[in-house]
């Protein structure tokens, strides 16, 4: 089985100025292109060879398999998130809503307690707002490909704090990033992750 990489969900321009185009063209088009070749380069010949994309992550040990495998999923699930800042649903409703209230008792102290996450992972890696196993809402920090999914939590959000991802908009200053960074999350494809 091939891996594909998936088409951005909106033109490279669109995000701009909280993502540059620039900035997406690396990201997207050398970065998450690079993991899914050297995934692809990777998995012939082993038990990986015909899995989904999602098993591999679940189900390959630690090292160069898994990292690129979840690294693929992670930059998907980031890309995905995202719509031009006019067209993003800026607050969530309803049940989503409700969730996060009862766990962080505010929408606004959840960005608090969220883009405090994103900007302390020491080095590489991801913040996550997560569906841990008794159905509460948690935000979790994770180290260069750590994924959600090898700890049966189900992601909702994604704040990819790798300095590819911010490093040509706003150089050393992350916390700028996931400052920008709202203004493009989609709240309505959040809904849907926490709705399946
Ligand atoms: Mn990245």
């Amino acid at each position: 089985m091939t891996h594909q990489l998936p088409s951005l969900p909106f033109m490279a321009t669109d995000l701009a100025p909280v993502l540059s185009e620039s900035s997406l063209g690396f990201h997207h088009g050398k970065h998450h292109q690079a993991y899914v070749n050297n995934l692809n380069n990777l998995i012939p010949g082993t038990e990986f060879e015909n899995m989904s994309l999602t098993d591999i992550v679940k189900k390959a040990p630690a090292g160069p398999i898994f990292n690129n495998a979840a690294q693929v999923f992670n930059h998907t699930f980031y890309f995905y998130q995202f719509k031009p800042s006019g067209q993003a649903k800026k607050r969530p409703e309803g049940a989503l809503l409700q969730a996060i209230e009862k766990q962080f008792e505010s929408f606004e102290k959840f960005v608090e307690e969220f883009s405090s996450a994103a900007a302390t992972v020491f080095g590489s890696g991801w913040a996550w707002l997560v569906v841990e196993k008794d159905g509460s809402l948690a935000i979790t920090k994770e180290s260069n490909a750590g994924c959600p999914l090898t700890q049966d939590q189900k992601p909702l959000l994604t704040c990819d704090v790798w300095e590819h991802a911010y490093y040509l908009d706003y150089q050393n200053r992350r916390p700028d990033y996931i400052k920008a960074f709202w203004d493009i999350v989609d709240w309505a494809v959040v809904e849907e992750r926490f709705a399946e």
